[in-house]
């Protein structure tokens, strides 16, 4: 049997999900596919692995979508101050400075993706598959078609491939990336501390990567420690008494004394970016799109404005009875968020680069950088804006307005 869509979404993590959301009620008929189906949440669950800090902008997308609500009511961490620093020179931000409430949220990533799936029941021109793998891809410029290992064959004018960084579908249609590992790879850890709720994320850089802290619910928090795939490797595979004490040993004072320690997972680290977002009838989302170096925490919320994007260029093309699936559509897209992608990743290699040189000259550069962000109100702003997602060329979604109807 064969089903047709105008749109088929492989992949319903994060921004496959928002894409879709972004679509209901529109006139597309359209099916997600998503291979693992989310674990059901219970408040009384230890927190998952898995978390983002979820930028303003980020969270403007989701409410306006409608799936916001479905993350109030589970489980989240607001954060109003962030702190970075190095041996000599330090900022601290603060939400108030701007007058926001908070500067973002950080969210378990399966919270994000149910709230998703539960508005997506919304809408009646959505199918959800899930769980459900894909058997097979046939890509062609007019009409791409999808084989479910338990369904019919899905027949469309679009696909989408929001399927992670090792996306099948972008190879599925041949298309290419830049790619280079990191010489680096994050030890995550999920634990439990002797202070209660904290409202501040911080990371220290050292001369081995940086340490970082981002509060989660009650009294926990989601520690990232970036070191060589070797030493990640080792520490990984300490007893949790042994990591405990070599936490304690390497993370800065203002840790306070970790009581607990909930999970652990190590992520090698990779900067990758596809030659071209879009081919005739195919577009990449998120990191299918896109991987980069997660120190600023920025990979979901640069791929949700790809989701918040690209919704906005198809309905627009649909309303002038323009071919969704036309590479003059998609480059619309294309040219809405590469480069503003290329920008944030190259502000991260930026980044990894000058905070982990040992250069003296480098070093007190950063210091003097670092110390002089403290006293330049405007920069600060600045600095605080571009974190919270609020700069740049922002999709309606993202500035909380609606694109259908
Ligand atoms: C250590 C670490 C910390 C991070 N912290 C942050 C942070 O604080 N803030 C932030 O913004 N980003 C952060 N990121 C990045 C963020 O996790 C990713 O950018 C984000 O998960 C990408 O979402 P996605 O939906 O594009 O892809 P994914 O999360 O990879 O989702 C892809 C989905 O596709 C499904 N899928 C794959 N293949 C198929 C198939 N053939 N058929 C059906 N389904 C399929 C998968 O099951 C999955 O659900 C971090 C990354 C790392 C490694």
């Amino acid at each position: 049997m064969t089903k047709d869509y105008d749109l088929v979404i492989i992949g319903g993590g994060m921004v496959g999900a928002t894409l879709a959301c972004s679509l209901g009620n529109s006139d597309f008929n359209v099916a997600l596919i998503e291979e693992l189906r989310p674990g059901a949440f219970s408040p009384v669950q230890p927190h998952d692995l898995r978390v983002s800090a979820l930028s303003i902008a980020s969270c403007t997308i989701l409410k306006t979508i409608g799936a916001w609500k479905g993350v109030l009511t589970r489980r989240l961490c607001p954060f109003r101050r962030m702190r970075v620093w190095e041996a000599r020179g330090e900022t601290e931000f603060r939400s108030e400075e701007i007058n926001e409430a908070a500067l973002g949220y950080i969210v378990e990533n399966r919270i994000v993706q149910l709230a998703l799936l539960d508005r997506l029941s919304d809408f009646p021109n959505i199918d959800l598959f899930c769980p459900q793998k894909t058997g097979g891809i046939d890509y062609a410029r007019e009409r791409s078609s999808v084989r479910l290992e338990q369904g019919p064959v899905l027949s469309t004018r679009l696909l989408i491939a929001a399927d992670g960084g090792q996306s099948k579908i972008r190879q599925a249609a041949g298309m290419g990336v830049s790619s280079r590992d990191y010489e680096q790879h994050a030890l995550v850890l999920t634990v439990e501390t002797a202070y209660g709720q904290q409202d501040i994320t911080w990371q220290r850089f050292t001369p081995t990567g940086p340490q970082a802290f981002l509060p989660l619910s009650g009294p926990h928090a989601s520690l990232v420690w970036y070191n060589t795939p070797e030493e990640i490797g080792r520490l990984r595979a300490l007893s949790d008494a042994a990591l405990l004490e070599a936490l304690v040993k390497a993370f800065p004072g203002c840790l306070g004394e970790i009581t607990r320690l909930i999970a652990r997972g190590s992520f090698p680290l990779r900067r990758q970016h596809a030659l071209a977002y879009a081919k005739p009838g195919i577009a990449l989302v998120g990191d299918a799109a896109h991987m980069i170096h997660p120190l600023a925490g920025q990979g979901v919320n640069i791929g949700l404005l790809d989701a918040a994007a690209l919704a906005q260029v198809l309905i627009a093309a649909d309303n002038r009875r323009q071919d969704i699936g036309s590479i003059k559509v998609l480059r619309e897209y294309e040219r809405m968020r590469r480069t503003e992608n290329l920008v944030m990743m190259t502000a991260m290699d930026a980044f990894y680069r000058v905070f982990g040189n040992t250069h003296g000259a480098l070093k007190l550069a950063r210091n003097f950088g670092l110390g002089l962000a403290e006293h330049l109100p405007l920069a600060r702003k600045i600095v605080m804006r571009h974190a919270m997602g609020l700069e740049g060329n922002l999709p309606r979604l993202a500035r909380g307005e609606a694109i259908i109807g």
